[in-house]
């Protein structure tokens, strides 16, 4: 019985399972030796005629293999309750979605919007639309209805998928203005009392038929519709295809590193792009149970759920390993979770002081990986299989080509020295690669130089070949000729043992052109006052020299974040400066 695809290095595991050899997968160049995209993508099944369906990969493929008894998912809900899909579920529960739109008209290419919590619908929809060969936007269920509506409109919905609480509360007051939103289906709905124009799922697809043959999609047609998180700016609609799939089926075993026995909780929602791709489609595409709960983040149940679902890969992001920091290890000893074997974080700069305060607490470190809504899949790790560096986001994955470069007026030039300062920049041609923003093609036109693919994030490359974030490009503070990554500060002063976290800013000053300025969440049982100032001013000058320390530090209660979690350095600046704040439709509500 086949399990998980097989994947070029897997050769390398029976080799050594047959002579007894200790896995020698801790060797980079040995993982990336004889890689490449067209293998992987050989390892999948694809459909008839090169065809190739997420959605396929993901379930159906698990069924025709003989393993459709096993689980796939295990929901737990806010209150307690607890549900149980096999993979053979899932595979009749999509079928059904699928017909159910194909009966109602939505065809290949139409875009089917997903706005929810974490519910099972959300996980079947998103699934069942794929199987239609439509594509999937899913939408973050605490946006308001402008950042809603704004979205729908952009990506050309046809058909939400939403619940009847969250349809009345956000979408039924300017329905009327999305002419070419057909099909409303309502999950959690009073099915006697409907909204006028809305449909039941449950009783749509009730009457559908169980089986379903997958739309014959190409590598190339679009799958999904997924919103950037709006950190620097006004959100991005980045397009991505079927042959994402591919990346996702090798980052999630080697980043991740899901094997078919795992059972993986990726804590991000499927509202973003982490949420889709690795809680989603990478631990089904290997084989592997997905962990999904409905509730936000709680310390206590969180190391419930690790615990009683035996969670063995955790995925999550930098604000919740610092919340947990926050919290401290004294309630971890309670649980037993010895069964969690890797933790990986993504969305944000990892500070060394979590991977170090990690291995304290779990016995393991949190492995760093870095990627972006763009590339639809993980970039740079620090992978099971190699040293982790605290504070590097690590390696390219295997056919991935990355390299710090700078901007010159007839194009980029790459930097080779080590530890220089410079753009990330990916070369185009990976699978999860995104084929445009949606009706904006100035805007992704722009992100390609050169024959590279500018990242708009700034970084550095050391001896090893492991790279270092620095900051976004808009965040790099210029101070004295110095040019200063908030990172650096950031983690520097996240090392006191009194700030919880820290977003550092560059303050205009008429001599310096920048000055470092720091905003600081404490933990609890610190209070701000004078005294505390000046010892963290002084604690970042000692470990900082005082050309990159800050020079001002003011307390909040909390740093302003967007829904995905992180820092919104721009509206810390902003509201520095007294200027318009931006687009602010991501915001999580903040207190100053
Ligand atoms: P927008 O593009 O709308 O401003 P965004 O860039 O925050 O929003 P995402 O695509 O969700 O939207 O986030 C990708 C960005 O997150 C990266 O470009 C990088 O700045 C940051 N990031 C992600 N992972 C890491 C990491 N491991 N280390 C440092 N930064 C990371
Ligand atoms: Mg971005």
């Amino acid at each position: 019985m086949r399990q998980g695809p097989d994947m070029p290095w897997d050769s390398i595991h029976k080799q050594e399972a047959h002579t007894g050899t200790a896995p020698n997968l801790r060797d980079y160049a040995t993982v990336c030796a004889g890689f490449s995209w067209e293998a992987a993508r050989r390892a999948l099944d694809g459909l008839p005629d090169g065809g190739l369906n997420i959605a396929h990969e993901a379930i159906d493929r698990h069924v025709a293999h003989g393993r459709g008894a096993h689980p796939a998912l295990r929901w737990l809900g806010k209150a307690g309750a607890r549900h149980d899909f096999t993979y053979a579920d899932l595979k009749r529960l999509t079928d059904r979605f699928a017909n159910a739109l194909r009966t109602l008209g939505v065809a290949k290419g139409d875009r089917v919007f997903g706005l929810m919590g974490r519910l099972p619908e959300l996980y079947i929809a998103a699934l069942g639309t794929l199987k239609n060969g439509s594509v999937f936007s899913p939408l973050f269920s605490a946006f308001g209805p402008e950042p809603i509506r704004s979205r729908m409109e952009l990506g050309d919905a046809k058909a939400l998928v939403t619940t009847e609480a969250l349809y009345r509360k956000k979408v039924m007051a300017w329905r009327h203005e999305l002419p070419k939103l057909t099909h409303v289906l309502l999950v959690e709905c009073n099915e006697a009392a409907l909204p006028e124009g809305t449909l039941s799922l449950a009783q749509a697809m009730a009457a559908a038929s169980e089986t379903f043959a997958i739309e014959p999609t190409r590598p190339d047609d679009m799958a999904l519709l997924h919103f950037t998180s709006g950190t620097t700016g006004r959100p991005k609609g980045a397009v991505h295809v079927h042959e994402a799939v591919v990346g996702h089926a090798v980052t999630g075993r080697l980043a991740l590193d899901i094997h078919p026995e795992d059972r993986v909780w990726c804590t991000a929602d499927p509202g973003w792009v982490t949420g889709m791709s690795y809680g989603i489609i990478a631990p089904l595409t290997n084989g592997a149970t997905l962990i999904v709960d409905e509730a936000e983040f709680d310390a206590e149940r969180w190391y419930g759920t690790l615990q009683n679902e035996l969670v063995t890969v955790w995925y999550t992001a930098p604000t919740a390993i610092r919340m947990m920091m926050k919290i401290g290890t004294e309630i971890i000893r309670k649980y037993d979770l010895s069964r969690l074997r890797f933790l990986a974080s993504v969305g944000e700069p990892l500070n060394p002081e979590a991977v170090v305060w990690s291995q304290q607490a779990f016995g393991r470190p949190f492995h760093d990986n870095w990627w972006q809504t763009e590339t639809g899949g993980i970039m740079i790790a620090n992978f099971a299989s190699m040293d982790i560096k605290p504070g590097s986001m690590g390696r390219p994955i295997p056919g991935i080509e990355a390299a710090i470069v700078e901007r010159k007026p007839e194009g980029v030039a790459v930097v080779e020295k080590p530890m220089a300062m410079g753009e990330l920049a990916l070369k185009p041609g990976w699978p999860s690669m995104f084929r445009g923003y949606l009706h904006e093609d100035e805007r992704y036109k722009k992100c390609f130089v050169g024959g590279w693919y500018l990242t708009g994030d700034l970084a550095m490359r050391d001896a090893d070949g492991y790279f270092w974030f620095v900051g976004r490009a808009d965040d790099v503070i210029k101070s004295s000729g110095h040019l200063i990554g908030p990172f650096e500060v950031e983690s520097a002063l996240m090392e006191h043992p009194a700030v919880a976290e820290a977003g550092v800013i560059g303050k205009p000053d008429p001599m310096a052109g920048e000055i470092v300025k720091a905003f600081v969440a404490l933990k609890g049982g610190y209070a701000p006052s004078e005294d505390l100032r000046k010892e963290l001013l002084g604690h970042a000058r000692k470990r900082l020299g005082p050309a990159v320390a800050p020079k001002e530090i003011d307390f909040r209660a909390n740093l302003p974040k967007t829904r995905s979690g992180k820092i919104m350095r721009r509206l810390l600046k902003a509201r520095e400066l007294g200027l318009p704040e931006g687009d602010l439709s991501t915001l999580e509500s903040d207190e100053r």
